[in-house]
């Protein structure tokens, strides 16, 4: 074997490891928003890796640009300067449909607010983005969803409308319907932040579990007990991340 062949290989196999090893990553991520008041910078230049099976908790001040950042990795907004990777896709530079359509297949992503569609029932709510993007059989998906929120431990209220559950039954059924493509990485932005505590508690122990299972999970949260559970915490204040270090908990 020639030497050029051997370093492809080397080289090739490095790749392979770099892409396993880091689930997302961001390089200089700048978020002007431009407002009537004018320009406001929201991200100063973030770098951030996060690696495949991390439950990682965003906490910091209301403001501080927690869920820009967060819509940078979702690919819901994009950066004004700088790249953002997920597991080798360019984030950055998807447009808006290729985004849609990554996000669907790739990204869980869970809100304060459930947004669970209201006329839906909750199995038809986690159906939904399996009709989106298509990944698994149609006849297959009433059961997939039913078996989702059996995980989430709401299969028996499968036939209810949003209005009819509690707070954090919804919440059940939102991260079902998140799981609803089995996405590599859950997003979640201040989950708990419309639960008690009980529920909240809750809320973590499941996102445990799927980190256990494989699921990288970033969450943002303002409650610095619940995210002391995550695997790492990372500090937002001002646009810029303060630390990204300190293993909090193993498992
Ligand atoms: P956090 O989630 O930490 O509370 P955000 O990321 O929502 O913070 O917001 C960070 C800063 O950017 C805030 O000062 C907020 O007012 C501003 N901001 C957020 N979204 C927009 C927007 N669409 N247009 C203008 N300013 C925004
Ligand atoms: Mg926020």
């Amino acid at each position: 074997m020639g030497k050029g062949r051997r370093f492809w290989l080397e080289e090739a196999v490095d790749i392979a490891a770099k892409e396993a090893a880091w689930a997302v990553e961001l390089q200089g991520v700048c978020k002007t928003y431009v407002t009537g008041a004018g320009e406001f910078s929201a991200l100063k230049g973030v770098n951030l890796t996060v690696a495949a099976g991390e439950f990682v908790a965003v906490i910091g001040k209301s403001g501080s640009g927690k869920s820009t950042l967060i819509n940078m990795i979702t690919g819901i907004d994009r950066p004004t300067a700088g790249e953002v990777w997920v597991a080798g896709t360019p984030v950055h530079r998807l447009s808006e449909n290729q985004s849609a359509i990554w996000r669907g297949r790739t990204v869980g992503v869970v809100f304060q607010f459930f947004q669970l569609l209201p006329t839906l029932t909750a199995l038809e709510n986690v159906m939904l983005p399996m009709d989106f993007c298509n990944v698994h059989a149609w006849e297959e998906r009433p059961q997939r969803a039913l078996d989702l929120l059996e995980l989430v431990g709401v299969a028996d209220q499968a036939d209810k409308l949003p209005a009819n559950l509690s707070g954090g039954q919804q919440q059940r059924v939102a991260i079902a319907r998140s799981l609803a493509n089995d996405p590599p990485l859950l997003v979640a932005d201040e989950p708990t932040g419309n639960l008690d505590t009980q529920t909240a508690e809750a809320v973590i122990a499941l996102f445990k579990r799927l980190s256990q299972a494989g699921k990288t999970i970033i969450m943002v949260t303002h409650d610095g007990e619940l995210a002391r559970q995550g695997s790492r915490i990372v500090t937002v204040a001002e646009g810029r991340i303060l630390e990204a270090d300190g293993a909090a908990a193993d498992g």
